[in-house]
């Protein structure tokens, strides 16, 4: 192979390529990372950090309502939304230079500037004063994520029409919200606008809320939504969007009928796409479908040198993922570069990669969900441990929320996993564990676990599942 001056390029420093970065530096491989923006990525710096900065700040405002049961007064119209907003702005500047210090700390060389490829080895990047340089490298990483979705007629101003970016740089809350999409985009925002007052309506197209959930565990964040004031509208079609002087008038279509919802803003969360044009991708011989790139084991192209990671590839568009991928890539890389042992993982398990919504009640989950398993004729019992059952869930006033197995009923091989309530985001990791290590649930059920905690839900579910849960 001919000699290059890095080993590895990787274009885009998003949890994607930031950590694909680190794990090459790691494993021998010289790394350069180019970034057009701010490194961390839409993660890092408009995505998941300040939304869950947001979060946490929305649950201290909600946690005011405890305060006032021990009889405390505390008077809430000092609420200056600016400075929530600062403080989310201030978790994503720590995010970025989080990774800036890990970028120095592992030798991983970072040039600021748009790349494109201009060859199978070589990425050009245009720095911001327009001035040109070449990189190349042995292999390349695309990891150049993703951008919100836009709808036609409903192009992003950021001022009446918002994406995810333009909400996170609100400084001031408007009286009301309408949201298109109930993902966990939507789903996060309805709960932090809705906390801090604001009147939320959701607008979802499909039958019911969080669509990729599983019904049970979905059904019991809408009932505490709806608790709270936030309206859903779902099977509802949204056709099309006026802009008037005080705000935004929506049409929708429900059951046949028209009607038309006002709001002083609208965010739209219905969806990303990837950003790919632009790139040189089909000219250095990678396939594309649908603007997402096509990959084969360990996230390779079609073009042998160049590999594709994260958002702009047909997987869960999850930090996580994308971070997964990255390791995966440059742990293959490295094995043909440097002999080290290559990634027992070829690509990622699709049944064992978790998802989480960190509204309150927070929800999580991997594999199939009752529906899912329905739909591709897979044989199925489920078990659901409710946390009206759990001495904690009781303790702290949280009992809406359960943990949930689906199981094959020969082997009881774990098929999915579903958490709801407080702490599910972190509940989740018990159960997947155990599906990863290819446990059963009669491993979970007869380990102790701590009494009082929210994790003897998980072992209550498995034994469930074993015929012999206690607290129900
Ligand atoms: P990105 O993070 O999009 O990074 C790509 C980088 O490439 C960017 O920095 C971009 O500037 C750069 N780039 C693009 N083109 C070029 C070019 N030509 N030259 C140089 N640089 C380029 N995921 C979770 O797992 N958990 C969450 O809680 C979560 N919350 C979210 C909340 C919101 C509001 C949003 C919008 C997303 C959230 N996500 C969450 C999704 C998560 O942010 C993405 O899945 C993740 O950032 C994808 O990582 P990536 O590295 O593929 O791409």
């Amino acid at each position: 192979m001919a000699n290059f001056p890095y080993d590895v390029a990787i274009l885009g420093g998003g949890p994607g390529g930031y950590v694909a970065a680190v794990r090459a530096s790691q494993l021998g491989l010289k790394a350069v990372v180019i970034e057009k923006d701010k490194l961390g990525g839409v993660c890092g710096n408009w995505g998941c950090i300040p939304s869950k900065a947001l979060i946490n700040q929305a649950e201290a405002y909600h946690a005011i309502e405890a305060l006032a049961h021990m009889g405390v007064k505390i008077d809430v119209s000092g609420l200056d939304y600016s400075k929530v907003q600062a403080k989310s702005r201030g978790a994503a500047e720590r995010s970025g230079k989080g990774v800036q210090f890990l970028m120095k700390k592992n030798k991983v060389e970072v040039v600021s500037g748009t790349g494109t490829l201009t060859g199978a080895n070589e990425i050009t990047v245009k720095a911001a004063d327009g001035a040109t340089s070449k990189i190349s490298a042995a292999y390349i990483v695309v990891a150049t994520g993703s951008r919100p979705r836009e709808l036609p007629g409903m192009e992003f101003d950021e001022k009446q029409v918002l994406s995810s970016t333009g909400i996170l740089a609100l400084t001031s809350l408007p009286k009301s919200l309408l949201i298109l999409g109930s993902g966990a985009i939507g789903m996060e925002f309805a709960f932090v606008m809705r906390t801090f007052g604001v009147e939320v309506t959701v607008i979802e197209m499909l039958p019911r809320i969080l669509p990729v959930e599983d019904h049970e565990t979905a059904a019991v964040v809408e009932k505490a939504f709806v608790k709270n004031g936030v309206k859903f509208l779902v099977n509802t079609k949204a056709s099309t969007l006026k802009k008037t002087a005080t705000g935004v008038e929506l049409t929708i279509e429900k059951d046949g009928k028209t009607e038309v919802l006002k709001a002083e803003k609208i965010l739209v969360a219905v969806g990303r796409v990837p950003n790919t044009a632009d790139l040189g991708l089909e000219k250095a011989g990678v396939k594309l479908d649908r603007g997402f790139v096509l990959t084969k084991d360990y996230y390779q192209t079609d073009a042998a040198s160049i590999f594709a990671i994260g958002d702009i590839i047909p997987s869960p568009l999850l930090a996580h993922v994308a971070s997964k991928e990255g390791e995966i890539a440059v742990e293959f890389l490295a094995s043909k570069l440097k002999g080290t042992h290559a990634p027992h993982e070829k690509k990622l398990d699709p049944m064992a990669i978790p998802g989480a919504t960190y509204c309150e009640p927070q929800i999580a989950s991997f594999g199939l969900t009752e529906e899912k398993a329905k739909e591709k004729k897979i044989d199925y019992k489920a078990y659901s441990f409710p946390f009206t059952g759990n001495g904690k869930a009781n303790a702290i006033e949280r009992p809406e929320g359960l943990v949930k197995i689906l199981y094959n009923p020969k082997t009881h091989e774990i098929l999915g996993g579903h958490t709801v309530g407080a702490n599910a985001t972190e509940l989740i990791h018990e159960l997947l564990l155990a599906k990863k290590a290819e446990l059963l649930p009669e491993d979970l059920a007869t380990m102790v676990h701590a009494h009082p905690t929210l994790g003897e839900s998980v072992m209550e579910a498995a034994r469930g599942v074993e015929g012999w849960a206690i607290h129900i």
